[in-house]
């Protein structure tokens, strides 16, 4: 009888490829915003811990915090949880963000790596049964915490809402820019 060893691939390809990349790439949720985040209902299921992307996901890509994430980190707060950002970035970028937020913080987290968030959970004292994790982008925030084991919520990248803005805007403004245009044309004709 021989000793079978079979090495445990990281995903299993069959018939249905695209389901199994889903149980890696899919969040558990998905919403519009971080702050349209109803975190009192997390907390009342059991959840106490919410670890955070930073950029796009409370802030423009490299913003410093603003008003709208120090104050969802003090309600977060206010309400019980515990609270650690997970980020690829360098140690000055995170630091410099949380000096105003004053929570935990894991800088080049290796994100999809789990280690990020198990590094985050073990700072905090939770569990992958009642830790979340809030994050823009698929290929590292939300792989990395479907590698963790944990509830993930997808967000709307921030700079992608503005790039809206800036397209409703333009729209807005075509017609006038074309009168102007019209009434210029008229005018030298
Ligand atoms: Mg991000």
């Amino acid at each position: 009888m021989g000793n079978h060893k079979t090495a445990t691939p990281h995903f299993k390809y069959n018939n249905n490829g695209l389901i199994n990349m889903s149980k890696f790439l899919f969040p558990t949720e998905y919403y519009d915003s971080t702050y349209s985040i109803d975190f009192e209902h997390y907390y009342s299921l059991g959840y106490r811990a919410v670890l955070f992307d930073i950029d796009n996901t409370l802030v423009p890509h490299n913003a410093a915090s603003d008003e709208k994430s120090i104050a969802l980190m003090k309600r977060l707060k206010e309400i019980g949880f515990k609270v650690c950002l997970v980020s690829n970035n360098k140690e000055q970028r995170v630091a410099s963000f949380n000096e105003f937020l004053q929570v935990e913080y894991i800088y080049k987290a290796g994100k999809p790596k789990a280690r990020g968030y198990l590094a985050a959970m073990e700072k905090l004292g939770t569990n992958r049964g009642n830790t979340i994790f809030v994050g823009d982008q698929l290929y590292t925030d939300i792989w990395g915490a479907n590698n963790a084991k944990i509830h993930s919520i997808l967000v709307r990248p921030i700079n992608k809402h503005e790039e809206i803005q800036i397209v409703l805007k333009r729209i807005i403004e075509k017609p006038f820019i074309w009168l102007f245009l019209m009434k210029h044309k008229m005018k030298h004709s």
